[in-house]
């Protein structure tokens, strides 16, 4: 290794990265709503929040967890870091809102057992009355908070085409 005495600013050092915008006191807020909506227990813990760079283009963000098929996986909401610089905090807020949801029924469809190595997935989610009606909820908790009109409207249409997009999540 070679090391240069006196190393200035001109060099490269480090890599930067602008920390995400997410108010985590609205979204432990939005966790308490998640938990009391699918009457899940009082002490479950949250999943664990992971920027990725590995997340799909077309996607977001996605929370992931191990399956019979992918063992390996984590248990985790993944957030694709160009998701933080294009979206409004609201709707980065609301996004992860939604995952909490899928992260919620998965381990209702589990008996809240958190503590097993791989999770049952039958059930979809993206189409489901109650899923809907959660996710559309968490949009005006959200709207509570910032009051936005706009940005409410645009959680509206996501709730829809979550349904009409990926009807099989
Ligand atoms: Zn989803």
């Amino acid at each position: 290794m070679l090391l240069i005495q006196g190393a200035s600013a001109r060099d490269i050092d480090s890599i930067e990265y602008t920390p995400p915008e997410i108010d985590f006191d609205v979204i432990n807020r939005l966790w308490g709503f998640v938990k009391k909506t699918t009457h899940a227990p009082a002490d479950l813990p949250p999943p664990k929040l992971v920027l990725d760079w590995h997340v799909p283009a077309f996607a977001r963000m996605g929370f992931q967890y191990p399956t019979q098929e992918f063992p390996e996986y984590g248990m985790q909401i993944s957030i694709a870091p160009r998701t933080i610089e294009h979206y409004t905090k609201e709707m980065v807020t609301w996004g992860v809102g939604h995952e909490l949801v899928h992260y919620a029924f998965i381990l209702r469809e589990n008996d809240w057992r958190l503590s097993q190595p791989t999770f049952r997935d039958q059930l979809k989610h993206h189409c489901d009355l109650e899923f809907k009606a959660i996710t559309r909820a968490i949009a005006d908790q959200i709207w509570l908070i910032y009051h936005s009109d706009t940005q409410r409207a645009a959680m509206y249409d996501e709730v829809e085409k979550s349904c009409f997009n990926e009807p099989n999540q």
